[in-house]
């Protein structure tokens, strides 16, 4: 790679990848921060409605507290057995009044209280009683949780209230039918069908109530509050947060790939164009030192010999050898102005061609013929193979371009063994030329860019040769506009064979 291809393909780096890199690095490190932020603002939604909730909870334990108390204050105490007197409360399942006697009221009627003892309860509770009375002259009942009764299938918690103007009133609740009887219907009207929820037991591990699907992903947890040692649970869908975080996850992800590998393909056309132009820009400066090289030879040796014969002092039969030079350098001249005045045409779209139809192995002969007394005094031998025996739709004139092209290759590029194969023969669709020599030949990578304008093959023995690499492609173009096709077969050291195919019409 050339010094100022290295520095674009670094400038470019440097320019396009290292942006692209910092902001996919951020991208990527931003996931997980938002991915937090989410998580964030998922577990407060989560709180709001663990919240709400209690707030219910809170509120249908004051309104069956305060059934209590107008009951009690309207009718009596007894009377809170009637049948409806604490509409709707299945989960009390017994009450007990310490004034003035102990009374108790077991809505159960089978309620084991076990080692529960009524009358201690009361009395160890003194201090509370009297907190709770002066709530109760506030108009405030307030609800005192002081105990428990658990045995293998049931769970009693038992909270001390004020009823009437300061009487303290135990009322014993089944935390589990009060969940699933009174609250679990609020709960599935505050958690939409989005959300999943559960509430456990805190000491059992027992989940007293579920929704359809247990909470999985992001859970957020609470207590209960009016039934202390119950926890509730809740999250979103398990799709909802973590499908939702990872399909964007992957979403930006293979975004930012295809950006990434969409610079990067851009950045191989970029630079693949970038070599092309630098190596054209280098042909083209190689061309014109080869073209100057090319004509100043002639030019030096005609005015040479020119200014010779005009000091008329050259001897007679040395004149005629010095006007042969002087023709042959001009006749070169020619044809290299010839090869470039075509090259313009053809890379200007100008050449026209006087297609007719010709017999190819006659124009072979021809060209060979005039060209014999050039070889043989080259020292090279040919062998003239023509069996094409047809005629094909071609311009006479360019025809004979490819030819000379091709010959005059031939015997630039061969050293030792100087012989040249002309051979044709046709088929059904085709006339088919080969042009063989065994000269320098052409190693494999350098036979695709043969007929490209302006190249030639570097270093070696062919570096030494002269040139302007314009005629191979000015060959294929002709070709080309004949629809006809040239390919080469060569080993480097054994010499090439080019092939012409043209079509029959
Ligand atoms: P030029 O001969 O003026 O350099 P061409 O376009 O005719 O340009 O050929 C391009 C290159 O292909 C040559 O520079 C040479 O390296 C290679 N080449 C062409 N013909 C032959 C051949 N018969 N044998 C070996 N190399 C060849």
């Amino acid at each position: 790679m050339s010094s100022s291809l290295k520095n674009t393909v670094l400038i470019l780096t440097l320019a396009v990848l290292l942006p692209v890199a910092i902001f996919s690095a951020v991208e990527v490190a931003s996931l997980n921060e938002n991915e937090q932020m989410l998580e964030q603002v998922y577990r407060e939604q989560l709180d709001g409605i663990i919240f709400s909730v209690n707030q219910y909870a809170a509120d249908l334990f004051d309104f069956y507290i305060q059934q209590i108390d107008y009951q009690y204050q309207q009718e009596g105490f007894s009377s809170l057995s009637d049948p409806g007197a604490i509409k709707g409360n299945l989960a009390i399942e017994f009450i007990a009044l310490s004034t003035p006697a102990i009374q108790t009221i077991d809505f159960n009627e089978q309620t084991e209280l076990g080692s529960f003892n009524i009358d201690s309860a009361f009395s160890a509770n003194e201090l509370l009683i009297e907190r709770l009375i002066r709530y109760k002259e506030t108009d405030y009942i307030k609800q005192e949780v002081i105990g428990e009764i658990r045995n293998t299938n049931e769970n009693i918690q038992i909270s001390l209230i004020i009823i009437g103007k300061d009487t303290p009133c135990l009322v014993f609740i089944d935390p589990v039918a009060y969940i699933e009887d009174l609250l679990a219907p609020k709960i599935q009207q505050i958690t939409t069908q989005a959300i999943n929820t559960n509430v456990r037991d805190t000491i059992t591990n027992r989940i007293v109530y579920q929704s359809k699907v247990e909470p999985t992903g992001i859970i957020q947890s609470g207590p209960l509050n009016k039934t202390p040692g119950y926890e509730i649970n809740v999250s979103l869908y398990a799709q909802s947060v973590t499908d939702l975080i990872s399909y964007r996850t992957k979403r930006n992800l293979i975004t930012l790939s295809i950006v990434v590998f969409i610079i990067l393909a851009g950045m191989v056309l970029i630079i693949r164009n970038l070599r092309k132009e630098i190596q054209l820009n280098k042909t083209k400066a190689d061309f014109v030192a080869n073209v100057s090289h090319e004509i100043r030879t002639p030019l030096a040796l005609i005015s040479m010999f020119n200014e010779t014969l005009l000091m008329g002092r050259v001897k007679e039969d040395k004149k005629y050898e010095y006007y042969e030079i002087i023709s042959k350098e001009t006749s070169r001249l020619k044809n290299i102005v010839n090869k470039i005045l075509s090259f313009s045409q053809i890379d200007a779209n100008k050449k026209a061609y006087n297609f007719s139809k010709v017999s190819p192995d006659e124009i072979i002969k021809d060209v060979v013929n005039s060209y014999s007394y050039h070889l043989s005094e080259k020292g090279f031998t040919y062998d003239l193979n023509l069996n094409g025996n047809i005629e094909i739709n071609a311009d006479h004139e360019a025809f004979s371009e490819v030819l000379i092209n091709l010959i005059d290759n031939a015997m630039k590029y061969s050293k030792e063994e100087k012989h040249i194969v002309l051979e044709s023969k046709s088929d059904q669709t085709h006339y088919i030329l080969d042009v063989s020599d065994k000269g320098v030949g052409i190693d494999k990578k350098n036979q695709k860019n043969i007929f490209d304008k302006f190249f030639r093959v570097e270093g070696g023995n062919v570096h030494n040769t002269k040139g302007t690499g314009l005629g191979l492609s000015l060959v294929a173009e002709i070709m080309k506009a004949h629809n006809a096709e040239i390919s080469v077969e060569s080993t480097l050291g054994e010499g090439s064979q080019f092939t012409l195919k043209f079509p029959i019409i």
